[in-house]
């Protein structure tokens, strides 16, 4: 009968010990998540700003251009423009049709890469 009481001491020792290590894993939670919900406020903070000044910008461009480019950044999922280094457009990371990229390196017409479908722009490697 003593052993049987001494087994459920430790037992439950143990039950409140594990009991502690959970609260301490809550907290340590809690504290994570503050830092996460935070960080996460900033970031849209800086979303909000960067929009605003997306906004402004595409004030001062070719309307057309923007709706191209829109369309194309939906379609995406996020990047619509890729600089081309080296012929190589670094949205896809493929190689650039030589006479495009001749084209492109003449600066006077909007192209499109024919593998990603982004805005291209030349940019020296
Ligand atoms: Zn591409």
């Amino acid at each position: 009968m003593i052993e049987y009481l001494d087994t459920i001491e430790n037992l439950e020792q143990q039950i409140a010990e594990q009991e502690k290590d959970c609260t301490e894993l809550d907290q340590q939670i809690d504290e994570k998540k503050a830092i996460l919900e935070k960080e996460r406020e900033e970031l849209q903070i800086r979303l909000a700003e960067l929009d605003n000044r997306a906004e402004g910008i595409s004030d001062g461009i070719d309307s057309e251009l923007v709706r191209i480019y829109n369309v194309i950044k939906t379609k995406k999922g996020s990047i619509g423009i890729a600089p081309v280094i080296a012929a190589v457009c670094q949205g896809c990371h493929l190689n650039i049709p030589p006479q495009m990229y001749n084209e492109l390196h003449r600066r006077d017409s909007l192209k499109i890469c024919p593998w990603c479908e982004r805005i291209i722009y030349w940019k020296e490697g």
